[in-house]
């Protein structure tokens, strides 16, 4: 298991966001964490990259417990926070290579990471540009561009399409399904197409609980 999460729970003063939920994800797979606003699924995905401490349970990433190994959990994933923190003063160029150096990459091998995942995120146009002048698109390539500079295991995006155009969201999920190959995804949507467009499995959480987790296949068969 790339992802396993045990019993996790979170609660902000007496709100009860996440309530022991388990689930897993296996290396290769592209899963969708399904869910409306409010069910939780930030909360989860902060608390799997090490940003938030949970209220009980456990989750263990790449086999370190993302809570006592959290510099080795975290050297091991890419993470697209919804509320994505860019720099937007920053040159394109110049913010991977901030990032790079935050996950203590050197050059030359440094330069090398960012040439490849400004070729692969198409983004060749936008390199002297700052990154306040890019459209949403564009900032959704710079945030998968440097999820992915440390080529980690492991991605976890947060809303990674919400508030894009048609052509732009078409493009956002090539590039995932291009990022993800081999690697393994958990992705949070509100959205049951952004589902059906990328994903194999879907787990569904509603009020802090998961309330369905299996294949595409098997849900569609249901209905
Ligand atoms: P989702 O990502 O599915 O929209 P969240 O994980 O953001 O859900 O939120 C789950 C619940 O926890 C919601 O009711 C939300 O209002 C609440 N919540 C999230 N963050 C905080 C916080 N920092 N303090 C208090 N409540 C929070
Ligand atoms: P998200 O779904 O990513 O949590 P929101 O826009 O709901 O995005 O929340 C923005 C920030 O406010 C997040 O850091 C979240 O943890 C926090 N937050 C969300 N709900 C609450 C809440 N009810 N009380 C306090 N903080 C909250």
């Amino acid at each position: 298991m790339s992802i396993s999460v045990n019993n996790l729970t979170k609660i902000y003063g007496s709100q009860k966001a996440i309530d022991a939920i388990n689930f897993s994800v296996r290396t290769g797979e592209i899963v969708g964490f399904l869910g409306p606003n409010g069910a939780g699924k930030s909360t989860t995905m902060k608390i799997l990259t090490g940003y938030m401490e949970a209220t009980s349970g456990s989750a263990v990433v790449n086999q370190f417990d993302v809570a006592k190994q959290s510099m080795s959990a975290r050297a091991s994933i890419g993470y697209l926070p919804e509320h994505n923190p860019l720099y937007l003063d920053m040159y394109v160029a110049e913010f991977l290579q901030f990032i790079g150096r935050l996950y203590g990459i050197k050059k030359p091998l440094l330069n090398e990471r960012i040439e490849e995942m400004i070729e692969i995120c198409g983004l060749k146009n936008e390199r002297h540009k700052q990154i306040g002048q890019l459209s949403k698109g564009y900032r959704q390539r710079v945030g998968l561009a440097q999820a992915f500079i440390h080529q980690p295991q492991v991605l976890i995006l947060d809303e990674p399409t919400t508030g894009l155009d048609p052509n732009q969201l078409v493009e956002i999920r090539q590039l995932i399904t291009t990022l993800g190959k081999d690697k393994t995804v958990l992705l949070s949507t509100h959205i049951m197409q952004e589902v059906e467009a990328i994903c194999s499995r879907v787990i569904i959480i509603n009020r802090g609980r998961i309330v369905a987790d299996d294949a595409l296949q098997n849900l569609r068969g249901g209905d």
